[in-house]
């Protein structure tokens, strides 16, 4: 038997007034794709023979330009025409991707390896709990199941469930398909933290069906991803027969287990301190125990934002207090980016940070003091070796540290700061582009806040001009 593995992953913000290019990608193909994806051992132990297709992933950004999405689409689809007699298909796909004038990336992508395959091939995907599902998915794809944590650390094991689920149907001939059911409702990731109720719960629910039921193999909730602007947008929830003659049982499951998750939607909040940017400053500053990690919610370049947010910077260039001792790691802009690495280290001068695109980024000017440039190094999944993700340079300006990146990232990772030198334990307060708090955040601060900041992800999702989502949809209609 022969299975055809890849990864063709975005998370695409609507709201993000730039489109995602190819560029972007970080791109693998041919058998630099399989130590991308820790799967291979699965099907070689099975004894099937794995045909490499592409690893391309981006961070999140706006919409997938056509172009970019056909060329990577072209290239699985080459792989899959080579070969008409494949058994099965696994892949890693977001489930979030949105591509101009398509629509769903991972809906388009299994409808054409369908076209291709027939209903004799099973198809198998690996997903992350934010990907708004097309109600038609499930009718393409015979498996699928997401991530059970957020933040997200349980990525390996998702792709093994899925890869031995295939292996599963593979040598059973089992041809069926998952029962899955669309709920009306939609959170930000950040109110959506599976370390707490009512994810956590719901989590637990699941685990059981998977750890306990043996007529089911996977259950999932995808909580969605709201900054889309699409009919698809919203939570779905997915349980996997391990037979085909459990199909209608695991169609029960299902409808239970969408009752339970929409009976729960008052509930799901933010999981840690949760404040307006001016009170986050002052909080900060002068009533929690350093260090005090504080998320920029509203910039998350992981959830497609800009990255180039200055609205909490503001904040706390109106204290600058000698005692208090501020990191802001990062924030995105190429032109003050460039500005520094024209000077020499230990240079003081005039800089504006802001690229002026938004109202979040109006320049605010500074004087600047150049401390150094660094590559930022990080990981995709704890597996993989920290590579470069971009560049940034530290510049003091009184009592606050700031590094400027010439790309969108956002520091989660000790890693990240630690090439760049800086030690978030040693400042009062650190500041990152993220939303939640991220397991290495957690151990780097000793309290938290989530800042309630604008921007491209901002959490109060009822403000924005949703033209396509379907309705009525929680919390936007009070159903
Ligand atoms: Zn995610």
């Amino acid at each position: 038997m022969k299975v055809i593995i890849g990864a063709f992953a975005h998370e695409s913000n609507d709201f993000c007034p730039h489109k995602t290019t190819r560029a972007m990608f970080e791109f693998y193909e041919g058998q630099d794709v399989l130590s991308h994806l820790p799967v291979a051992d699965i099907f070689q132990d099975a004894g099937i023979e794995i045909i490499p297709t592409i690893y391309a992933d981006a961070q999140s950004y706006g919409p997938v330009e056509e172009k970019t999405y056909l060329y990577f689409e072209n290239k699985i689809l080459d792989v899959v025409r080579a070969h008409p007699d494949i058994n099965g298909i696994w892949m890693f796909c977001h489930g979030a991707m949105n591509v101009e004038n398509i629509g769903s990336g991972e809906y388009r992508l299994a409808c054409d390896i369908r076209k291709i395959v027939g209903e004799n091939c099973v198809i198998s995907f690996g997903m992350d709990l934010h990907g708004n599902i097309e109600a038609d998915f499930a009718n393409q794809v015979n498996i699928f199941r997401c991530y059970h944590t957020a933040p997200h650390t349980d990525q390996v094991d998702t792709y093994r469930r899925t890869a031995q689920a295939l292996v599963r149907y593979l040598q059973n001939g089992y041809k069926t398909h998952c029962q899955m059911r669309k709920i009306p409702m939609i959170f930000p990731g950040e109110m959506a933290a599976t370390t707490v109720d009512p994810f956590k719960g719901i989590i637990k629910v699941m685990k059981n069906m998977e750890d306990h039921d043996p007529k089911i193999l996977c259950a999932s909730t995808f909580i969605g991803f709201a900054w889309t602007d699409a009919e698809r947008t919203s939570s779905t929830v997915v349980v996997v027969p391990s037979a085909p003659e459990y199909a209608e049982y695991c169609s029960q499951k299902a409808d239970e287990l969408a009752d339970l998750v929409f009976s729960k939607r008052t509930e799901f909040d933010f999981e840690m301190l949760s404040l307006q940017p001016q009170e986050t400053a002052v909080a900060s500053l002068y009533e929690l125990q350093p260090p005090v990690c504080v998320t920029d919610m509203g910039d998350n370049p992981t959830a497609g934002t800009t990255g180039g947010s200055n609205v909490l910077l503001k904040e706390y260039l109106k204290f600058n207090d000698k005692e208090k001792k501020v990191l802001i790691a990062g924030i995105f802009d190429k032109k003050a980016f460039d500005i520094c690495t024209a000077h020499a280290i230990g240079d003081t001068f005039e800089l504006t940070i802001g690229m002026d695109i938004d109202e979040v980024t109006r320049p605010v000017p500074v004087t600047a003091t150049y401390q150094g440039r660094h590559d930022v190094l990080g990981y995709t999944i704890p597996t993989t070796p920290p590579i470069k993700r971009c560049e940034g340079v530290t510049i003091s300006i009184g009592s606050i540290d700031v590094v400027i990146t010439d790309k969108a990232y956002a520091f989660t990772q000790q890693v990240n700061f630690h090439s760049c030198a800086l030690e978030p334990v040693k400042y009062d307060v650190f500041v990152t582009k993220f939303g939640y708090i991220f397991p290495e955040l957690k151990k780097m601060g000793k309290s938290f806040i989530m800042s309630n900041t604008p921007g491209e992800s901002y959490q109060v999702i009822t403000s924005f001009d949703y033209k396509k989502i379907k309705r009525p949809i929680y919390p936007i209609d009070q159903i």
